[in-house]
């Protein structure tokens, strides 16, 4: 089935891991570069392209965003930026859905890269089924999440594990789950 058969018009955007947040009203011909998108407009619905990272849906009684949330966009607080984006857009009440994403059991690193991550979030420690270093990325966003004032539901479907869902380091190509949310 084609996305867009089930759904409004989609808003994709080229996604770099970086912090920008983009508020769109319009279906763009070009997808913008940023990692997260708000909208107040009615039928126009955001999509968010993961494997491992999380994607996250964000949505208040009169907008909604889709957000990329990877290790980088939690060093560089981008759900943060996007909560307070939309807190100034005149959002109440906010409410979080993460999608499938790799879990702590899977996502291993370095240790240098755990340590500097664990610095920033302690709670995302994790070991993988061998006892090295990895990370719960899952945990670092809800910790975000509660800090400012923003409920949430989380997926615990782990993207490697699971068959069904796309896996960068499973297959080693990115980009096939898509989160997709509209007013
Ligand atoms: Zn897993």
């Amino acid at each position: 089935m084609k996305l867009e058969e089930s759904t409004p018009p989609v808003q994709f955007m080229h996604q770099v891991h970086g912090d920008s947040v983009c508020v769109v009203n319009q279906k763009s011909d070009v997808d913008p570069m940023c990692d997260a998108l708000i909208t107040k407009t009615h039928g126009l619905a955001l999509a968010v392209m993961s494997a491992d990272c999380i994607p996250l849906l964000l949505s208040s009684q009169d907008m909604v965003a889709a957000v990329h949330v990877g290790r980088a966009g939690l060093m560089n607080k981008i759900a943060i930026k996007v909560i307070q984006a939309m807190r100034n857009l005149g959002a109440l009440a906010i409410h979080a859905q993460l999608g499938p994403s790799i879990c702590g059991t899977c996502y291993e690193v370095p240790q240098s890269l755990a340590d500097e991550f664990l610095r920033l979030y302690p709670n995302a420690f994790a070991l993988t089924r061998d006892a090295t270093p990895s990370l719960n990325l899952p945990r670092a966003l809800i910790d975000d999440l509660l800090a400012h004032g923003v409920t949430y539901e989380a997926s615990t479907i782990c993207t490697l594990e699971n068959a069904d869902y796309f896996s960068y380091r499973r297959h080693g190509i990115t980009g096939r789950n898509a989160g997709v949310i509209w007013l």
